[in-house]
């Protein structure tokens, strides 16, 4: 078992896996996720990476408070989610995590910093702070200029950026990004790493769900599933 000794001036844990697994009920059960240990800092790049079938679906629906492991504990800033009410981990889900999906799921006739500030619509922030913050966070992403343009209208490489604001306008603690580049061509994934890049040198903590090398190369830790077995394969620290 790893001891996670607690590091001289170490970023506080964002999230922690201690002992996680998920076991499918049925004859016989599936074990999608054995027990594992995943500690995250403020400002760590991961990559998860695994072949088909190997899990990470049921480590994203974890990670992302979508599912409820069926054995262990997963803090979230300290907070341990596993104990929490189905209300109160989806609040905390709304609050401190932000979703980038492969399909972008944008509203196709509402403009871009509409989609944006919709997301915002159930958090309480007030109508005006709604758009500024909308805005802001589509010039964070390079579409100031895009800001009434509809999705229908835009390039893939521009609506994902939409959806990279959507999710950051919320100023999560974690971003997660599920095959973020799948229906993108190389050259515009190329632009959206690059935005991610410069979102980790701000210091946002991202955790990337690819089956891509080229996707998962850009990250600083690289986590690997393989039969539900969670193993770190490779860190730059
Ligand atoms: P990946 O996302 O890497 O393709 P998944 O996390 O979706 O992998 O699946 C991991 C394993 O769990 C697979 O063997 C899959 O068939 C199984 N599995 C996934 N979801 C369910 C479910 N709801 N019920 C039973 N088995 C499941």
């Amino acid at each position: 078992m790893t001891t996670h000794a607690p590091l001289e001036d170490a970023p506080p844990l964002v999230m922690e896996f201690d002992q996680v697994a998920l076991t499918y009920p049925g004859a016989p059960p599936v074990e999608a996720l054995k027990p594992c240990h995943l500690a995250v800092r403020k400002g760590d790049y991961l990559a998860v990476v695994g072949p088909s079938g190997s899990g990470k679906s049921t480590f994203l629906n974890i990670a992302g408070l979508l599912d409820v492991p069926t054995q262990g504990r997963y803090l979230l800033d300290g907070t341990d989610t596993t104990a929490l009410r189905e209300a109160d981990r989806t609040a905390l889900r709304g609050r401190r995590i932000g979703f980038v999906f492969q399909a972008f799921h944008l509203v196709p006739h509402r403009s871009a910093v509409e989609n944006v500030t919709l997301s915002m619509l159930y958090a309480g922030t007030p109508r005006r702070e709604r758009k500024k913050r909308a805005l802001e966070a589509l010039h964070r992403v390079g579409l100031g200029h895009r800001a009434e343009a509809l999705p229908i209208r835009m390039s893939g490489g521009e609506r994902q950026r939409v959806a990279i604001a959507r999710a950051l306008v919320a100023r999560p603690s974690l971003l997660l990004c599920d095959e973020l580049t799948g229906n993108l061509d190389s050259a515009t994934a190329e632009s959206v790493l690059t935005l991610l890049d410069e979102l980790h040198r701000d210091g946002m903590t991202l955790l990337v769900i690819t089956h891509d090398p080229v996707v998962a190369a850009r990250a600083a830790r690289k986590v690997t599933i393989r039969d539900g077995v969670l193993t770190e394969t490779e860190s730059a620290a």
